[in-house]
């Protein structure tokens, strides 16, 4: 529990770093949930019903935190895409791509 608890917290502390770093600091946060899911890596989804945001985060695989910093910034490109309303925010094509490659630059990390 208190390793979940740990992680967490780490997740949480690097939304926020890379929200400043990333994203010029433009993201609003959304609650980051850290689940055992075995379907996903990372998910970033709204309700149908009140269209609020949140973002999901598997440990089920036991990654090393540099696997966990990629997919946090996967799920963050998913929400800034989705935040400056572009219509593709949940797909992987051109806009996706194109934050892929300047994250690379950025940060080295493939995400
Ligand atoms: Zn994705």
């Amino acid at each position: 529990m208190r390793k979940t608890y740990r992680k967490l917290q780490t997740l949480k502390n690097l939304w926020h770093e890379y929200n400043t770093l990333v994203f010029g600091g433009v993201l609003e946060y959304v609650p980051i949930m850290l689940t055992r899911a075995k379907k996903y890596y990372g998910y970033y989804g709204v309700t149908d019903s009140s269209q609020k945001a949140s973002m999901y985060i598997s440990g089920h695989w036991n990654k090393p935190i540099e696997e966990l910093r990629a997919t946090l910034l996967h799920e963050m490109v998913h929400q800034s895409l989705h935040q400056s309303g572009e219509p593709d925010w949940h797909g992987h094509g051109d806009p996706f791509l194109r934050e892929q490659r300047r994250i690379k630059e950025l940060t080295g990390l493939e995400i």
